[in-house]
C-alpha cells in the first residue's frame, strides 16, 4: 500500500508538484493521467526516492519515510537503509526499456535478487525462468537486450521488476516508446498483473486501458490533482473542462 499526503516538489524556483495526495490500498490499481510536464514522472520518482520530495509525507507498506530538513526549505531521507529496504519492495518499470545491455535476459532478471537481496542463485534462476515464461519470453532467456524487440524488452523489464517480489509496482508510461503494434503485448502483461490483484501505480496515456484496469484514476494538471475518481466517473462524466478537453485530445 502507498499513502502520500500533500507532496510538494520544487526544482529551484519551479514548483512541479503542488500538494499531491494519493492512497493506493493493497490490490488497488491507481492510474495517473495528465498532459506532458504535469508532474507525473516526478511524482513516481519521489515515491521511489529517485528525487527528494520538497515536503509531504510518504508511507509505503505501512512505514512512514523519515525525512530530515536540509535547512534550505527542502528535505532528504534520514535513513538510507530505510530507503533501500522500501525500494527493495517496489518494482519500477520506466518508459525507456532499461534492461542492462551487457547481460542476457535471465541475467537481468536474477541480478538484483542474487547480488542485492542475497537470494541463492538456483532459487533466483527458478523464479526468473517462471517469470520469463509468464511474460512469454522463455525462448529468449539467453539473449542480449539488443536482440529483442521493444515489446520484448519491456516485457523483460517487467519480469525483472517482478523478480524482487515487489509489494507495489510502479509503471511510468511503459508503452509510450513502443511501436504501436507492440503496445498490446505489454498492456496484456500489465493487465494480467492488475487482475491478479497486484497493487500498482500506473502513469499512462492509454486511456482505454486505464479505464479497463484501474480502480481509481487521478488527473494531474500543473502539479495538482484536478480531478480523481473511479474510471467510469472520471472518463464517463468528467466535471472539469480541462479534463474533458484532455480526454478529447488523447482519445
Ligand atoms: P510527460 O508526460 O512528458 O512524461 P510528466 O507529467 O511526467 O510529463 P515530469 O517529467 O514530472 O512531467 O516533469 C514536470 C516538470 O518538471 C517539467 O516542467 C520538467 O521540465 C520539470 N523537471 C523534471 N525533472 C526535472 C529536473 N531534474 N530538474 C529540473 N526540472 C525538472
Ligand atoms: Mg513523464
Amino acid at each position: 500500500a502507498i499513502h502520500v499526503w500533500n507532496l510538494h516538489k520544487k526544482f529551484g524556483a519551479l514548483e512541479v508538484l503542488k500538494g499531491v495526495s494519493l492512497t493506493a490500498k493493497d490490490g488497488d490499481v491507481v492510474a495517473m493521467i495528465g498532459g506532458s510536464g504535469s508532474g507525473k514522472s516526478t511524482f513516481l520518482r519521489c515515491i521511489n526516492f529517485l528525487e527528494n520530495p520538497t515536503s509531504g509525507v510518504i508511507r509505503i507498506n505501512g512505514e512512514d519515510v523519515k525525512m530530515i530538513s536540509d535547512g534550505e526549505g527542502g528535505q532528504y531521507p534520514a535513513n538510507r537503509r530505510q530507503i533501500e529496504r522500501i525500494r527493495s519492495r517496489l518494482g519500477m518499470v520506466f518508459q525507456n526499456f532499461n534492461l542492462w545491455q551487457h547481460m542476457t535476459l535471465i541475467q537481468n532478471v536474477i541480478e538484483v535478487p542474487v547480488h542485492v537481496l542475497g537470494m541463492k542463485r538456483d532459487e533466483a534462476m527458478a523464479i526468473g525462468e517462471q517469470l520469463l515464461e509468464r511474460v512469454g519470453l522463455s525462448a529468449k532467456r539467453d539473449v542480449y537486450p539488443a536482440y529483442l524487440s521493444g515489446g520484448q524488452q519491456q516485457r523483460g523489464a517487467i519480469a525483472r521488476a517482478l523478480a524482487i517480489q515487489p509489494r507495489v509496482m510502479l509503471f511510468d508510461e511503459p508503452t509510450s516508446a513502443l511501436d504501436p503494434e507492440l503496445v498490446g503485448e505489454v498492456l496484456k502483461v500489465i493487465g494480467d498483473l492488475a487482475k491478479e490483484g497486484r497493487t500498482m501505480l500506473l502513469v499512462t496515456h492509454e486511456m482505454k486501458f486505464a479505464r479497463e484496469v484501474a480502480s481509481h484514476v487521478m488527473y494531474l494538471h500543473n502539479g495538482i490533482v484536478e480531478e480523481e475518481g473511479p474510471p467510469e466517473e472520471l472518463f464517463g462524466s468528467p466535471k472539469s473542462e480541462r479534463l474533458k478537453q484532455f480526454i478529447r485530445t488523447v482519445s
